[in-house]
């Protein structure tokens, strides 16, 4: 599994007169947990969307391992990415769909065999508790359960890296805690975690490394409070 790494990285969009992210230097270990916390507006997407290669550096560079982001072929990106799970504050869930099927559905786009959806889907669905509820539509489901299949979703391929990105942001404080340690109890199985929030709160709680931005800057980098849920 490689390491992150941003090397003097500027990101600025062609219709915004600031910077989103200047002079970015990180590094994140294989394996790691790592909150990048700030405020709305403050480029926290914008740096998760670097690492995926979803967004690419005004200046500097973005590194999975030795592998350049920049030097990604276009027809390569799609592999690329499935070295990631992305979780977002709105959940992305398919409504047409049960739960099952959302989480069968990122097996079935990259080929898997029936044999192989129906013995990982469930085996996922009930690390994350919800295999009494597989044949549900998202609309029968709270906004933590609904984050939970996203998550069973992001999992299923196992990627090596998991990016969470205000997974928490329609959520109440105790459905939030829910999905941290699941956050937390993903990385104890080995992948990295990369969390976006605004909730600086949630993640001193966590007691792993918080990544503070401002402005696109990076202004604090240590580990935080202590791990208490
Ligand atoms: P955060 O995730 O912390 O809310 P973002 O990374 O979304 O921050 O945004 C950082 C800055 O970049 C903001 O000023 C935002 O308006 C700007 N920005 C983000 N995405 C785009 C885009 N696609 N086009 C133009 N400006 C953008």
């Amino acid at each position: 599994m490689p390491n992150i790494k941003f090397v003097k990285v500027e990101k600025n969009y062609q219709d915004n007169k600031f910077n989103a992210l200047q002079n970015i230097n990180l590094l994140i270990k294989q394996g790691e947990f790592v909150s990048i916390v700030g405020k709305s507006g403050a480029g926290k997407t914008t740096l998760t969307k670097l690492i995926y290669a979803e967004e690419m550096p005004t200046e500097g560079d973005v590194f999975y391992g030795k592998r350049n982001i920049k030097d990604i072929k276009k027809k390569h990106l799609p592999y690329f990415r499935r070295n990631f799970g992305t979780v977002f504050q709105d959940f992305k869930l398919l409504p047409q769909k049960t739960v099952f099927e959302n989480v069968a559905y990122a097996l079935e786009v990259i080929g898997s065999s029936t044999d192989a959806i129906l013995e990982e889907v469930p085996k996922i669905l009930s690390m994350v508790d919800l295999l009494e509820e597989s044949d549900k539509y998202p609309n029968q489901l709270s906004g933590g359960e609904k984050q939970k299949v996203a998550l069973a979703r992001a999992l299923i391929n196992r990627p090596d890296v998991i990016i969470a990105d205000e997974p928490t942001g329609n959520l109440d404080y105790i459905s939030s805690l829910e999905i941290i340690k699941l956050l937390l109890k993903i990385n104890e199985l080995g992948a990295t975690i990369i969390l976006a929030t605004h909730d600086e709160a949630i993640v001193n709680k966590a007691g792993k490394r918080v990544i503070t931005i401002e402005d696109g800057k990076i202004v604090g980098d240590q580990v935080k409070g202590k791990y208490v849920i």
